[in-house]
């Protein structure tokens, strides 16, 4: 998964991008960068490893000027975890220059990639997002709009992309609209995010959503359609509302919050635990389910389990290894809270069961007597092949093991699950046009081919 953010108009368009790429750090933690072109036309990049307080310290901007500018928070869905790999990527062309930043994964890209080499094709990085590159470089047609148009025909799978060609700010989002793409307007520029919560960081008022496979120049003074991609059926990722995006955006017309909570509600109807004490959450992620469980439920909410901020994502950890051992550090249960208490623990996914298992312990060994656990969204039986990092279906514990086994795993005395239809029913314009590919495996693409391998430094 990724977080993208664009400005245009601005006499400090990196700044500003720099501080909306806060806001979308949740997205990725793995590197950040910015490009921006200035009043000569000069584009100028940073990018570096790491979050952007620490590799895009403000020091970083000094050589980044412009009045328009395009950043990146990366977690590696395709590609490995390198330098080569950050984005936004900037490349020469045509006499003038490309930048792109990209949110999602093409799932096509190793067959387009094998074609462009053929051709004499050379690439600098391993990720699915440089194909995009050397199309719109190869793309004839006349206007830069229907090159955009031309470089994205026959791409499979999904992108929200931010293009910079020269210093024109285009946005664009897949046929299906997998990814978010928010538009706002501050002052007289117009800003850009995966998610509304950096438009808000940046003081920007939210104008409309980019529509699937819609292409928007953004301009001083003007937002213009000015292309549309094939149309296919709408495959907004439910995932986003279940657990990706911030609690305080809006992605897909609705709000994260009102999402969860009604998630949440739904799921105390569906799988009530009869005799408990309290509910707590899984903290941050899904804090807004919990709170919706214990309105639906009647029971207490409580602050059972504090989560340290000064520790990432676990999942975002690139490696098993650390995931598992990044949980104790992560977390720590309230005592006073737990102990002799029947307690009901929400969360809003359950993927390898890694994070659950070592949880339930934790709330085990603060004393609780009996640890009861809802999860706001199915079993995760399959692999996502558009951005979200559960990459092996070996990997998840749901599709070895059915709910008892599950909760035999994970070590509670009970188990329940939100239904498919559940919890598309109680989503912002549910239940139709969502992507539950992972939860269902209905998949509308065929798989993506082998991962490439990555270059070794010697
Ligand atoms: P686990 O028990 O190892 O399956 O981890 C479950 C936790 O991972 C839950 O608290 C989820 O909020 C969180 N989670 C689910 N999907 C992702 C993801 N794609 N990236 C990071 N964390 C995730």
């Amino acid at each position: 998964m990724c977080g993208i953010f664009g400005v245009t108009g601005h006499g400090d368009a990196a700044s500003i991008t720099h501080l909306g790429l806060y806001s979308l750090q949740h997205r990725g933690q793995e590197s950040a960068g910015i490009v921006a072109v200035d009043a000569d036309g000069l584009a100028h990049a940073t990018r570096a490893m790491g979050l952007v307080s620490d590799g895009l310290a403000d020091g970083e901007l000094k050589g980044v000027q412009g009045h328009v500018a395009i950043g990146h928070t990366r977690y590696s869905t395709a590609g490995a975890s390198t330098i080569e790999n950050a984005q936004p990527i900037l490349a020469r062309a045509r006499g003038g220059h490309i930048a792109v930043a990209h949110n999602g994964n093409l799932v096509n890209h190793v067959a387009i990639r094998r074609q462009l080499e053929e051709d004499g094709a050379i690439f600098a990085s391993t990720q699915d997002t440089e194909v995009i590159v050397h199309r719109l470089a190869r793309a004839r047609a006349a206007t830069p709009a229907e090159r955009i148009r031309e470089a994205l025909t026959g791409l499979e799978g999904s992108y929200s992309l931010l293009l910079l060609l020269d210093d024109v700010l285009y946005a664009v989002r897949d046929p299906r609209g997998w990814r978010p793409l928010a538009i706002g307007r501050l002052g007289d520029a117009w800003v850009t995010a995966s998610e509304t919560c950096a438009l808000d960081i940046v003081g920007a008022q939210f104008v409309r959503d980019v529509a699937p496979g819609e292409i928007v120049r953004l301009t001083p003074g003007q937002l213009e359609t000015v292309g549309s991609l094939d149309v296919a059926p709408a495959m907004q990722c439910v995932f986003e509302y279940v657990y990706f995006a911030r609690p305080d955006s809006r992605v897909f017309g609705g709000s994260v919050d009102r999402a969860r909570r009604a998630l949440g509600r739904r799921l105390a109807l569906e799988q009530p635990a009869p005799g408990a004490d309290l509910v707590f959450s899984v903290p941050d992620s899904s804090n807004s389910a919990a709170l919706g469980y214990a309105e639906a439920s009647g029971l207490p909410y409580e602050l059972a389990l504090i989560r340290n901020h000064y520790v990432g994502r676990t999942f975002i950890a690139p490696t098993q290894g650390g995931r598992a051992a990044k949980v104790k550090v992560k977390f720590n249960p309230v005592r006073e809270l737990l102990e002799g208490k029947k307690v009901v623990m929400v969360d809003d996914s359950i993927v390898r069961g890694t994070t659950t298992r070592g949880l339930v312990q934790l709330i085990r060994g603060a004393g609780a007597a009996e640890v009861h656990m809802r999860v706001s969204s199915p079993p995760v039986t399959g692999p996502c092949w558009y951005g979200i990092d559960t990459p092996n279906r070996e990997e998840l514990i749901a599709a070895r093991l059915d709910p008892a086994a599950i909760a035999a795993e994970i070590g509670v005395d009970s188990l329940g699950y939100l239904s498919l239809d559940g919890m598309l029913g109680a989503v912002p314009g549910g239940p139709d046009g969502f992507c539950d590919a992972c939860f269902s495996g209905r998949y509308p693409t065929d798989p993506p081919e082998s991962p490439l391998v990555p270059l070794r430094r010697r």
